[in-house]
């Protein structure tokens, strides 16, 4: 097995693209700019970036509805455009090694999490949309005699897709799988923190054998690529994951140029509920603090909010401690041994302690962390927090702080709990731990989210539809609706007689 001396050595040989992708080709941006692109866990440079903008939006743009017109996409057969999609997972795999260690150094993410979670996942997401290319199946409706109605499933055209930086490759391939598989021409702008790992997959879509145009890559600003991409007349569909701020802003930016489609993948603040009834303390304790801890909290879905029933809070809250404190070391995110990475970077590090200092100030007790903060030496380090004494009043408990900060509050009755749950502004997932089949049925179809783990958190598959209720975002990734989400429907009436 591959040590830290290994990776170290692998990422001191590692040759960084640093270019935009457009129309098959690394390209600088037309101004000349480029952004600094800072490794978290030493604070170093790894990359000057090509900082795009609306010139370079404009002309990826025109690359992918050039690539849309002449079909040299979306009029290949089915399973020519499958078997593509599926060589390029195939050169995932091939080169998991480098592309583990961009978004390591990117983004600060521990290698073993990459190798064993998003890499796998990149993966699975391409085949999964690959194999459902040819799948797809239009309607005849009963109609007279002497007449035929077809309904037919076209690409939409142009898909524009913004990106976090949390899982910079796995967020972008849950878009560009089904939008690419639907035929569509795209154009993505991935998260300005941790740019790298995408520009990459572009070149190997095209060593794959998908045609220059058809997957193009703008890095850039938020405000200035993301605005422009958001704004561009002919970008048919937005597909977004990221904070609800952005998110609304990008529903004006539809309003004010073309009406687009804008599909949201918003933020969260995700219930654990132990009820009392529950058969493995040990089990759920395990299971919550890598819902809230895994990724140093940087997750849409994390179970933030744990609410545990008054007769096992105390036992719950010294278990989660101890567990916390065992599973989540910092440490060099190329040590493969190493749990807990730096934040995304020194903002995210400084906006995460700005939240645990206003909670604590506005009267949560921090049970683990928050008081003294490791800020000495390089790197964007946070240790785990805990608070007890929150309630739903304060920030803590009811904004997404996006780190690795919990909040445990007592309920007495399950009527207490639900309202405690669904007392927020999002909806994106929920857990709930009871032995009784009948309360999780109960629960489950009470709580206001998209996705609910019961006895569990954060499990599924590609046939998991992923996405939230209220402010959490209105589309799903994953499972094959999304791929329909990528398409329109065409009703042709024919008049025979
Ligand atoms: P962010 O909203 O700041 O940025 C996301 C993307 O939007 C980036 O590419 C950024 O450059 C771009 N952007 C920023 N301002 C823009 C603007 N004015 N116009 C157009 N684009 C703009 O979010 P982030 O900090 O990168 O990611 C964290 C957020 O993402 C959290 O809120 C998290 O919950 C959410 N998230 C949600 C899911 C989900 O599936 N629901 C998954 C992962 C992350």
């Amino acid at each position: 097995m591959m040590g830290r001396e290994d990776w170290a050595g692998l990422a001191s040989r590692l040759d960084i693209a640093s270019g935009l992708f457009i129309e098959g080709q690394y390209v600088n941006a037309r101004s000349g700019k480029t952004f600094d692109c800072l490794n978290p866990a030493t604070d170093q440079i790894i990359a000057k970036v090509a900082q795009g903008d609306v010139a370079d939006i404009d002309l990826a743009v025109a690359s992918a509805q050039a690539a849309l017109r002449d079909g040299r996409w979306r009029s290949l057969a089915p399973r020519t455009r499958a078997s593509i999609l599926l060589r390029l997972a195939d050169l995932v795999e091939v080169h998991t090694q480098e592309l583990a260690l961009l978004e390591t150094l990117d983004m600060g993410k521990p290698i073993s999490d990459v190798l064993n979670i998003d890499i796998p996942e990149v993966v699975n997401t391409l085949r999964y949309f690959a194999e459902c290319i040819d799948k797809i199946e239009g309607g005849v409706t009963a109609t007279p005699v002497g007449t035929l109605h077809t309904i037919t499933h076209e690409p939409l055209g142009v898909v524009g897709a913004i990106t976090p930086w949390n899982y910079p490759l796995m967020m972008a391939v849950w878009k560009l799988a089904p939008a690419l598989a639907a035929g569509n021409c795209v154009v993505l702008k991935p998260a300005e923190q941790a740019p790298l790992s995408c520009t990459r997959l572009a070149q190997l879509f095209v060593d794959a054998g998908g045609p220059p145009g058809v997957f193009n890559v703008v890095n850039g600003l938020g405000p200035e690529a993301g605005k422009a991409l958001a704004l561009h007349p002919d970008v048919a569909k937005l597909t977004f994951t990221g904070s609800t701020a952005v998110g609304k802003l990008l529903l004006g930016y539809a309003g004010q140029s073309n009406m687009k489609r804008v599909a949201l993948e918003t933020g969260g603040k995700s219930p654990q509920i132990l009820m009392p009834d529950l058969y493995d303390l040990d089990a759920a304790v395990d299971r919550a603090v890598g819902g809230i801890f895994d990724n140093a909290g940087q997750v849409c879905n994390a179970g933030s909010r744990l609410l545990v029933h008054q007769s096992l809070h105390d036992e719950f809250v010294q278990r989660f401690i101890a567990r916390a404190q065992q599973a989540y070391q910092t440490g060099d995110p190329l040590d493969p041994a190493t749990t807990l990475g730096p934040m995304v970077s020194q903002t995210q590090r400084q906006n995460v302690q700005a939240r645990i200092d206003q909670a604590i100030s506005d009267g949560a007790k921090p049970v683990l962390g928050g008081l003294s903060p490791d800020t000495q030496g390089a790197g964007a380090y946070l240790q785990p927090c805990v608070f007890t004494g929150a309630d739903n009043t304060m920030r803590i408990v009811r904004e997404e702080v996006f780190g690795p900060v919990a909040t445990v509050q007592a309920f007495e009755t399950e009527e207490q709990a639900l309202a405690m749950a669904n007392d927020s502004d999002y909806g994106l997932a929920a857990s709930v731990w009871t032995a009784d089949l009948k309360t999780a049925h109960r629960m489950v179809g009470a709580l206001q989210a998209g996705v609910v783990w019961v006895n569990c958190f954060g499990d599924g598959d590609m046939t998991q539809p992923f996405g939230g209720y209220k402010q959490s975002g209105n589309s799903r990734d994953k499972h094959k609706d999304s791929l329909l989400s990528y398409m329109q429907t065409k009703s042709a009436w024919f008049q025979l007689g």
